[in-house]
């Protein structure tokens, strides 16, 4: 008999075995992102024989892993960052969900990793929220973050696709980013290393993309900036802040008002709160919208005649992160936050899409993106 097709992800097939030594809860005021963890994990085999195994809601706890797994060698890994929220009535709520399992799924396939049915995935995390929905803070600005992880486990030094994976989600318990509302950040614009280039894997979310650029955050972090601006090419193209998209509010050279952001051209990661940005801007109306390619030239330039509104990173972490300064070539740019109040840490239109977001988050603004758990 012919051994049978590998089988899907698979809801139905749960296992949930509880903790009996529920963990100690830190007060929210004690939060550091990504330190403490919630007391189970979702966790799903692969092998490309069997495909999907039972998935698994277990007690929280370590790996068992051989020293050859692939993932140790060769970074055969990628992962999600998403949040889960608990609106005023206690209801609990995910952003755009289907978003951070369409891109996991891109993930998984430009290393080789298994894909899987979105919404089985999805529906076992709700599934994996309801058993630790006491760990999800209540109080607005508090989330439960959630670590969507797939790595190679093949004990095997070759360099090849894994013929074992594991999936396994994590959850943390998290504050707001900024604990006193807005601290806008110093940027340095860094010319010595390359995030992302044309052809690599600057539009996965995976680990290989980060190791390298811790070096060079602790190198501007020594001089007193917070992230790395990174650039792209002689030209000196704008990419990503740190691990944030990057957006502008200007007046561009024609004199019309733009919110602008990168194109996705492959150097880029596509960013929930990017798409959603953008999307809530266009509806709005207000201004043009556009996916574009800036110099650090331009920005100057932009800069000194002054054109440039407000810069801001974005990301699941913080929404929005407002930029004060940015180090380039030797100099110090002073990037405006609210040109009408001297005092603010960020600009009109960087908090008015903050509060927006976190409404709908919230579940204080009925949206589709909002998706009851
Ligand atoms: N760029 C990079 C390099 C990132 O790691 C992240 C965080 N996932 C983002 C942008 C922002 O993406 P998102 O809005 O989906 O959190």
């Amino acid at each position: 008999a012919s051994a049978s097709a590998p089988a899907p992800l698979q809801r139905s097939q749960l296992v949930t075995t509880l903790t009996k030594t529920p963990k100690k809860k830190l007060p929210n005021n004690e939060l550091v992102f990504g330190r403490t963890f919630s007391d189970h994990m979702l966790i799903i085999e692969w092998d490309a024989e069997q495909g999907w195994h039972a998935p698994e809601i277990k007690p929280y706890g370590k790996l068992h892993l051989d020293p050859s797994a692939v993932v140790f060698h060769y970074a055969l890994e990628c992962f999600e960052g998403m949040k889960a929220y608990k609106d005023k009535n206690g209801t609990i709520r995910m952003f755009r969900p289907d978003l951070n399992m369409a891109r996991l799924n891109k993930s998984c396939a430009r290393l080789t990793l298994p894909t899987f049915a979105a919404g089985e995935l999805l529906e076992l995390i709700k599934e994996f929220l309801r058993v630790d929905s006491n760990w999800i803070p209540t109080e607005r600005g508090y989330s439960l973050y959630l670590r969507p992880t797939v790595i190679a486990t093949q004990e095997s030094l070759g360099v090849g696709a894994s013929n074992r994976a594991l999936m396994y989600v994590i959850a943390s318990p998290v504050g707001p980013y900024y604990k006193t509302g807005f601290n806008a950040v110093s940027l340095f614009a860094t010319r010595d290393y390359v995030r992302a280039w044309p052809g690599g894997t600057g539009d996965a979310k995976v680990g290989g993309n980060y190791a390298p650029g811790i070096r060079p955050q602790i190198e501007v972090a020594r001089e007193g900036y917070q992230q790395n601006l990174w650039l792209f090419g002689d030209e000196g193209y704008v990419t990503e802040v740190g691990t944030m998209n990057f957006f502008m509010f200007w007046t561009n050279e024609e004199g019309e008002l733009e919110l602008l952001t990168p194109p996705l051209d492959g150097t880029i990661l596509p960013g929930v709160t990017r798409s959603s940005i953008l999307a809530l801007a266009r509806q709005w109306g207000e201004f043009k919208v556009s996916e574009k390619s800036v110099t650090m030239d331009r920005i100057s330039r932009a800069v000194k005649e002054g054109r440039v509104h407000e810069i801001f990173g974005t990301g699941t972490a913080a929404i929005v992160a407002p930029i004060k300064k940015i180090r380039i070539d030797e100099k110090d740019l002073i990037i405006p936050l609210d040109k009408s109040d001297p005092t603010s840490q960020a600009g009109p239109l960087t908090a008015r899409i903050k509060n927006t977001i976190e409404a709908i988050q919230y579940g204080e603004m009925e949206h589709e993106w909002s998706v009851v758990v």
